[in-house]
């Protein structure tokens, strides 16, 4: 299955790493062109501000908004999770955050502190029946979720991991941990409903 991965920011490489282990071939994508025949993007972490301002300087969040329409699935952690909610509390100072809105939730950027704050977490996934590990760096707190989007892990009570069709989202890293189990999920998932 071909997967591309969001290239303009943020831990590219090691999403790369993850999805190759677990059999899929693997697409940078920093223009519109790259995103042709993709059953899936990952959107990865880093910083969403500054990934958001580049998908407006390449002019990527039309063709993103046509393949997601047209059945392409996303899986985001972190930074990447934030740009696919569908509203961001608080807002950026003197800018307009843009996203993919594809995630029926409300997020709160850095909501865990800063990144000495970082630490890392076992999550429990109940439709997986085991834990995955995670990182999580100054990452984004889910505040509330829509009626369409499922939870799939908590921390401490708040959701950190949700779905909603063919796209999964986590609050922190897992590809920083090594963890494949849920990039195994989200490509099994766009494999049955493709
Ligand atoms: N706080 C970052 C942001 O707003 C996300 C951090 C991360 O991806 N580790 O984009």
């Amino acid at each position: 299955m071909k997967i591309g991965v969001l290239a303009l920011q943020g831990d590219v490489e090691a999403h790369r790493s993850v999805l190759e282990a677990c059999g899929a071939s693997v697409v940078p994508v920093r223009e519109a062109a790259d995103l042709e025949n993709l059953a899936g993007l990952v959107v990865p972490g880093g910083e969403s501000t500054v990934m958001s301002r580049l998908c407006d300087r390449y002019e990527l969040w039309e063709p993103l908004h046509e393949k997601i329409a047209g059945g392409m699935g996303v899986l985001g952690t972190c930074a990447g999770l934030i740009l696919m909610a569908s509203q961001i509390s608080g807002g950026t100072k003197n800018f307009t955050q843009k996203t993919l809105g594809i995630l029926d939730i409300e997020v709160a950027r850095n909501a865990y502190g800063a990144q000495r704050d970082s630490f890392e977490a076992d999550i429990d996934v109940p439709l997986l029946q085991t834990n995955v590990r995670g990182v999580f760096i100054r990452a984004p707190r889910i505040e509330t979720v829509g009626e369409d989007t499922e939870i799939l892990g908590h921390h401490n009570d708040a959701p950190v991991i949700v779905r909603q069709g063919k796209h999964l989202a986590m609050a922190f890293h897992p590809e920083l941990a090594g963890e494949t189990r849920l990039h195994q999920l989200w490509l099994e998932v766009l494999q049955t409903e493709n």
